[in-house]
């Protein structure tokens, strides 16, 4: 577990003075009104709509948890879903409130901070240059281009538009005190046998914001003809294509929890114009599994609204798998007779967008009527082919609820026997069980649903970042590989490692150290912890969930052992397994 405290950013020291300084009652009470019940604070929950209070704070555990939606964690996850924050401008939030001076981030020296500055700085100026050509003669072409796709000069300023005119950037930034060697680095300059010249030239040119409003990187336009249409800024120190969203910096502002993903620049400020601000778009490329895993920093919901085109619908699938596969329910909104947002919206106007959002189609639904376009339903063999590929669609689904309920959609609506379909799926567990509480669905990323084992390893979890002692009992008879998943298995590394090392941990304190790991939101991990107020019971429970970690461990090993191949490793597995059977763990 060496190295999770060098890839936080901030160290562990740093973040336990940042997490113990902010009381979490105080920090809450700034956002919500809380009433001191008993040894919890109640109020009523910010993230979900309550008109009797269910948002319950602990000052003894510096947590919160909200038994209505199920929102938990420690002061960072509140701040970062409460502001739509980062991990890391969750941490300078917290560090400005109490007047705390942060070090400079991991792995950053003082040299290269400096030189992010000047990227920083030039970019700033660049961008300036390129708004005020937009308003001088050299801005005539991209003027009656804007006009003609009818961005009002509010949405130009808003987003900072400008032109790049054939030459004169790089020796304006020069005469500035940049030389050329910084200009080429930093992505703004090129040079040849024959000299420098300007990167981008005769293009409309998008500046392209971080998170916080500065000025990063470039998107350029061609203007007339030329080649290639669109060019972009290469990757910089303060650049990163595949973490960073066009939109965005206005998009977390829009208090929604639904985000619109467009194809393009253009898109974005046809939507914002028409009051919807609330679109982003990847930039010039596809979007990707990473764009999604940041996206669900700042979101729960997405609608995906790609242009109609063949193209479009590819690209449409392979986003809604990744929005999926980062807890984010997307939607699918079409746009008949246009060819993208833009031109729907200069023809049927902005209410006529609101309805088509409203009738977006739920992504899976999306997927399976895409693949139902490819085959005649009314030929037996063609049903089939439909029924497999509907099929692999449902397997890729967290859980049994949701595979049922679509089974059951699909049946009625396409004349299929949901028998034959549970068959495809190969879904031994497709009973409902409806026991399952809604708050144990959210957590189903970590395992692929197995509740009894989500319980059993995060109360365990939760004990060992509680107690010292019980966290070396636990110890003695468990193994961090035991826990099976990946998430859980460096939870459990990182809380031995920190207890070795003599620190003062607690579970809301782990849950930081999470966050900070995987710069997002672990606040949910200890969410449905079961407190025993009575040690017996505690103790009698534990076990029980000990033994049950280490027989889904081998469970799984037998699994995946292939017996033709390895059978005396299946047999010392099975026989550790019968061994285990009956046996009881006492602590
Ligand atoms: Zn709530």
């Amino acid at each position: 577990m060496e190295g999770v405290r060098q890839m936080a950013g901030y160290s562990q020291d740093v973040l336990e003075d940042l997490r113990q300084g902010n009381d979490i009652i105080d920090v809450i009470s700034q956002y919500v009104q809380l009433k001191a019940t008993g040894s919890n604070h109640m109020g009523l929950c910010p993230f979900h709509n309550e008109k009797s209070p269910s948002f319950s704070v602990s000052a003894q555990k510096q947590l919160f948890h909200c038994f209505g939606c199920g929102e938990s964690g420690n002061v960072f996850s509140f701040v970062m879903k409460i502001e739509n924050y980062s991990f890391l401008d969750a941490v300078k939030h917290l560090a400005d409130r109490i007047n705390y001076n942060l070090p400079p981030l991991g792995g950053a020296t003082p040299a290269n901070i400096a030189e992010k500055n000047q990227i920083f700085d030039a970019y700033r100026l660049t961008a300036r240059y390129y708004y005020d050509t937009l308003q001088g003669p050299q801005g005539r072409i991209a003027t009656e281009y804007l006009d003609e796709r009818r961005i009002t000069t509010a949405a130009r300023r808003k987003f900072g538009l400008g032109v790049s005119p054939q030459a004169g950037l790089a020796d304006m930034l020069m005469q500035k005190g940049y030389n050329l060697e910084f200009l080429i680095k930093a992505g703004l300059a090129m040079s040849n046998e024959r000299g420098h010249y300007d990167r981008f030239r005769n293009r409309l040119m998008f500046p392209i914001f971080d998170v916080s409003g500065k000025v990063i990187s470039f998107g350029g336009r061609i203007l007339g003809e030329g080649h290639p249409k669109y060019m972009n800024s290469p990757e910089t120190p303060i650049f990163d294509k595949s973490r960073t969203l066009y939109g965005l910096n206005y998009a977390r502002q829009a208090k929604t929890d639904t985000m619109i993903l467009v194809e393009g620049y253009m898109d974005v400020i046809a939507l914002y114009q028409a009051g919807f601000t609330n679109a982003l778009a990847a930039l010039g490329t596809a979007f990707t599994a990473n764009h999604a895993r940041m996206l669900s920093r700042y979101c729960k919901h997405a609608i995906v609204l790609f242009d109609g085109d063949a193209a479009g619908i590819t690209a449409t699938l392979r986003a809604t798998g990744y929005l999926y596969a980062a807890g984010i329910a997307a939607r699918v909104a079409t746009l008949p007779g246009a060819k993208d947002p833009d031109e729907f919206i200069i023809k049927n106007g902005a209410q006529a967008l609101n309805n088509r959002l409203g009738v977006a189609m739920d992504s899976i639904e999306f997927q399976i009527e895409t693949a139902r376009k490819k085959y005649d339903l009314g030929i037996t063999v063609q049903k089939v082919g439909f029924l497999k590929d509907a099929a692999g669609i449902l397997k890729r689904l967290n859980t049994a609820i949701e595979r049922d309920s679509y089974i059951r959609d699909i049946a009625s609506k396409y004349a299929i026997d949901p028998a034959a379909m549970r068959e495809h799926i190969g879904d031994g567990e497709s009973e409902l069980d409806f026991t399952l509480p809604l708050v144990s669905r959210r957590k189903a990323k970590y395992s692929g649903g197995d509740r009894q084992f989500d319980e059993a390893a995060t109360h365990i979890l939760y004990c060992m970042a509680q107690d010292a002692t019980l966290c070396g009992k636990i110890t003695s008879h468990l193994d961090a590989q035991e826990m099976t998943n990946p998430l859980y298995i460096k939870i459990f590394q990182a809380i031995v490692s920190a207890r070795l090392d003599g620190l003062d941990i607690s579970p809301s304190s782990m849950v930081t150290t999470m966050q900070s790991m995987y710069d997002s939101d672990a606040g949910e991990i200890f969410a449905n912890v079961t407190e025993y107020e009575d040690i017996e019971a505690r103790y009698t429970a534990l076990s029980h969930h000990i033994m049950l970690v280490k027989k889904r461990y081998l469970q799984k090993q037998l699994d995946e052992i292939d017996t033709d191949k390895e059978f005396e490793r299946f047999a010392s597995v099975s026989t550790e397994l019968k061994r285990l059977e009956g046996q009881k763990i006492s602590l």
